[in-house]
């Protein structure tokens, strides 16, 4: 291997060893001795671009020249790290927080039993109100974003709170922290406490407020607003209109808010808006639903709400460690992807406890086996659980699909951005222990005793899904460029 630095000086660098990801739902693609070659050069607009991908390689550097002949050796730096005593090491899509309030963070784990309504006004509005300050919100964003990185997080679509200074200064965060990021200013002019609400008339100027800071002050294209409407308690009808024809205007901007998490939710929405069929229609009368907006839960949604969703081609994001700490409900996944609908996950922090996508890919297959042991027909049960390759796909591309960025983020493909993590499941103090035997390469004994069992590079995966955690993550990069080191 070599040692990177954050200051590139290369054109372009060759990431070489085993990759692996899920370009469909259920698919595992595993490719080992490949070489990715990502362009580096700060003047290229392919800077961070997967530009070639090399099954069988054996030889990184003349894959590079053969890719681009300009290229000398002076240019091209390898990263190799199949050289190191052991082989559980690959490459794998940084992971997409579909949904994540980093302005909660400090609550993470506080949540007592508490459900949604009264979880917002005794755990979370007051520590929202309180990120006004700009010392204070320094302090945690700065540790979300380091925190979610560290846990192979990439991309991330966050919720700040109403203010929009620290709004701001938590897009800043994520520019200089190296992380890509979709940032939205909660709006919320209803139903909310006097310390923490706005009038309809700031809520939107504050959002357009920050919209144009990110998108022409700030101008990191890794680094995007999204509107985000809190959810339809908190907002009135003009304000949930305003913010539809600010997406509009403005490029067809991304749209966040929640959906269907809880029934005494569903029970409020309807008596305040009783002239809408249903929550769904709520946001889809006042033009909120696109293809680039993304539902938070979605757990009791009915089959005419789903079909709204799909046909809107809006995402939802499934919150398994949040839905089962809230006592919300159990999401009905399998039933929501058969319909065309497109999924990805979200740690929910801090109605989650827990900013790992691991921690919730493993927590979204277990929700399933939940719903499958409610199955009464034994194929039911089978289809309704999620696999390992399944829960990784919702977690990846999955996510990159429901915000609508799979043409750029989610997979290993050329013309692809190059956001990584690199997993060693052998990493000093990993929590996975890898037995001599399982390894690939291991070739059984000889031996007049029974050989304990080798087992396949899927059961190696699996253990680290079930039993990995950030102390894995020994190196991430976005867009090319290395964001952590562990
Ligand atoms: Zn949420």
């Amino acid at each position: 291997m070599i040692s990177v630095s954050k200051n590139n000086i290369y054109k372009f660098y060759v990431f070489y060893g085993t990759f692996i990801d899920t370009p469909k739902l259920g698919q595992l693609r595993i490719r080992q001795n490949t070489s990715v070659g990502v362009c580096t050069d700060e003047n290229s607009d392919k800077v961070g671009v997967i530009e070639f991908i090399k099954e069988n390689s054996k030889n990184p550097l003349e894959d590079a020249k053969e890719f681009d002949p300009s290229l000398t050796d002076s240019d091209v730096a390898i990263v190799d790290y199949t050289h190191d005593a052991h082989s559980s090491i690959f490459f794998l899509p940084g992971f997409i927080d579909t949904h994540i309030h980093a302005s909660q963070y400090p609550n993470a784990g506080i949540f007592g039993n508490s459900t949604l309504l009264d979880w917002l006004q005794t755990y979370t509005f007051p520590l929202e109100a309180s990120l006004k300050d700009l010392e204070t919100a320094q302090i945690v964003y700065d540790k979300i974003v380091r925190r979610t990185l560290a846990n192979g997080t990439t991309t991330a679509a966050y919720y700040t709170t109403i203010d929009a200074d620290s709004t701001k200064l938590m897009g800043r965060i994520c520019s200089e922290l190296g992380q890509r990021a979709l940032v939205g200013k909660v709006c919320m002019d209803s139903c909310s406490p006097d310390f923490y609400v706005e009038s309809t008339q700031e809520s939107l100027e504050s959002c357009e407020e920050v919209v144009n800071f990110l998108q022409e002050e700030l101008n990191d294209p890794k680094v995007l607003p999204i509107l985000t409407p809190r959810f339809a308690p908190s907002c009135s009808r003009e304000l949930m209109k305003g913010l539809a024809a600010t997406s509009r205007s403005k490029g067809h901007l991304h749209i966040q808010t929640h959906l269907s998490e809880n029934e005494g939710e569903i029970d409020w929405v309807k008596s305040l808006f009783p002239e809408c069929k249903s929550y769904t229609d709520v946001y889809d009368s006042c033009g909120l639903l696109h293809n680039r907006t993304v539902l938070a839960h979605c757990i009791h949604l009915s089959d005419e709400e789903a079909k709204t969703i799909q046909k809107r081609g809006s995402g939802i994001s499934h919150c398994p460690i949040s839905n089962s700490s809230i006592t919300s409900g159990e999401c009905r996944v399998r039933w929501l992807l058969d319909q065309g609908i497109d999924v990805g996950l979200g740690s929910d922090v801090s109605g989650g406890h827990a900013c790992s996508i691991l921690a919730c890919a493993r927590q979204a297959l277990l929700v399933s086996r939940h719903l499958a042991m409610k199955e009464k027909e034994e194929h039911d049960k089978e289809h309704v659980k999620l696999t390992v390759a399944d829960a990784l796909y919702l977690a990846t591309l999955g996510g990159a699909r429901a915000l609508a960025m799979d043409q750029t983020l989610g997979s290993f493909e050329v013309g692809k951005q190059f956001d990584t993590q690199l997993v060693d499941i052998e990493s000093q103090g990993s929590n996975v222990d890898v037995f001599h035997w399982q390894k690939s390469n291991f070739s059984p004994l000889k031996s007049t005793v029974l050989a304990p069992p080798s087992i396949a590079q899927e059961d190696i995966l699996a253990k680290w899904f079930f039993n990995g955690d950030d102390r894995n993550v020994i190196r991430v990069w976005v867009g090319g460029k290395l964001s952590h080191t562990l």
